[in-house]
């Protein structure tokens, strides 16, 4: 039997893994193996495709339908560029805060997570509590999805999936659906005075541009339905946050990349602009082509993340409601996991303790009354399985 380790205790240990996104993560996931597996807990693995990346997800009690899921990520965003007072990979407490790199966002929820295991046990829980570690949340949310696949085949399907990240430990029934495009214009080079020759890749991309702002106008025209009512803005926007292209100013740019990123409150669907831009952009590559054979237009959807839809009488958010006597409506526009649990058919809400003005932040901190206050009510999880 494993030593009960505090979950401050097992907070220390978590941060000190640097599990920056683009780095492994195995070395935590072992760390966490053999946690559980102290505790006579068995847990599965679901790799990504390097093999250099782990989701662990466990079940700890009864085989049975009916329990709760606790489910966060491993990766934190990086570190560099950023000034930090503190070992970003220690965790320091100073004046009634913990500070280090996913204090906040989100291994301080991972680590309430893990301390009640034991408490479950001791508890001789009738439902069982799940644990669901994922990789990859910070870089579109890529590695949840196979975790909850394998899940659903290997687990009792679960009544709650408590998604922790930082709101102050309230209940959030809806956020954001994402999608984001990279497209890359290319043209052909030519002197600027054969224009007519050229295909200008800058020019081209000044159509999507058009596109992107006719779409704005049209969304932003129409009445919002009720769910995108909550949230603010109450509707989908179209952005061009990056654009580069061209060499030189007598010179029909071969180049143009940009990223067309979309943001959908829960009440819309993102999948109706991606495919009219996919649609818009198919176009434009045959236009291209015809007049150039190195003309044309790549791209790719580099990630998707669904919204989370607020439930009517979901299960997830009576159990939090129930415990934290919070009926407010909370939306957040930032995206999460949740979606994708809701989506595979699991009653959702997140809930976490911690601000998320606080993640990615230098010198990111949670409170240790956050964290003491989220371990109070991770024990009244528990208590409601027994
Ligand atoms: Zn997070």
């Amino acid at each position: 039997m494993t030593e009960t380790l505090s979950a401050r205790a097992i907070l220390d240990r978590l941060v000190a893994f640097p599990t920056v996104s683009r780095d492994s993560n195995l070395e935590l996931v072992d760390w966490v193996e053999q946690y559980l597996a102290g505790f006579g807990v068995s847990s599965r693995r679901v790799y990504d495709a390097t093999g250099k990346k782990a989701a662990l997800y466990a079940n700890v009690g009864p085989e049975v339908e009916g329990g709760v899921v606790l489910s966060g990520h491993t990766d934190v965003v990086p570190v560099d560029g950023q000034d930090w007072s503190t070992d970003p990979f220690t965790v320091v407490e100073k004046d009634g805060r913990l500070y280090g790199r996913g204090t906040c966002d989100m291994k301080g929820f991972d680590a309430l997570a893990l301390a009640m295991v034991p408490y479950a046990l001791e508890r001789r829980v009738a439902r069982p509590l799940q644990i669901a570690l994922s990789y990859d949340e910070e870089v579109g949310c890529i590695g949840a999805p196979p975790m909850i696949d394998d899940m659903v085949q290997h687990l009792p399907r679960a009544a709650s999936a408590v998604i922790g990240e930082p709101t102050m430990l309230r209940p959030v029934t809806g956020h954001n659906a994402s999608v984001m495009f990279r497209i890359h214009v290319k043209g052909y080079e030519v002197h600027s005075s054969k224009l007519p020759q050229g295909v200008s890749a800058v020019h081209e991309a000044g159509r999507i541009l058009n596109w992107v702002n006719e779409i704005n106008d049209r969304i932003q025209a129409i009445e919002p339905d009720p769910v995108s009512a909550l949230f603010d803005p109450p509707f989908t926007t179209c952005h061009v946050g990056m654009i580069q292209g061209g060499t030189a100013h007598n010179i029909t740019a071969k180049d143009c990349h940009l990223n067309v990123g979309f943001r959908c409150p829960a009440g819309d669907d993102p999948e109706r602009y991606a495919s009219e831009l996919s649609a818009f952009l198919d176009d434009l590559h045959v236009r291209l082509a015809a007049r150039h054979p190195k003309a044309g237009i790549d791209y790719d959807r580099n990630f998707g993340v669904p919204g989370l839809k607020p439930e009517s009488e979901g299960r997830a958010e009576g159990l939090i409601r129930q415990l934290t006597g919070d009926n407010g409506t909370h939306v957040v526009t930032y995206g999460t996991e949740a979606g994708q649990f809701q989506e595979r058919g699991y009653s959702a809400v997140v809930c976490g303790p911690g601000d998320i003005s606080q993640a990615h932040q230098p010198d990111e901190w949670i409170a240790v009354d956050q964290f003491e206050k989220g371990e109070a009510l991770l024990r009244r999880v528990v208590d409601t399985l027994v």
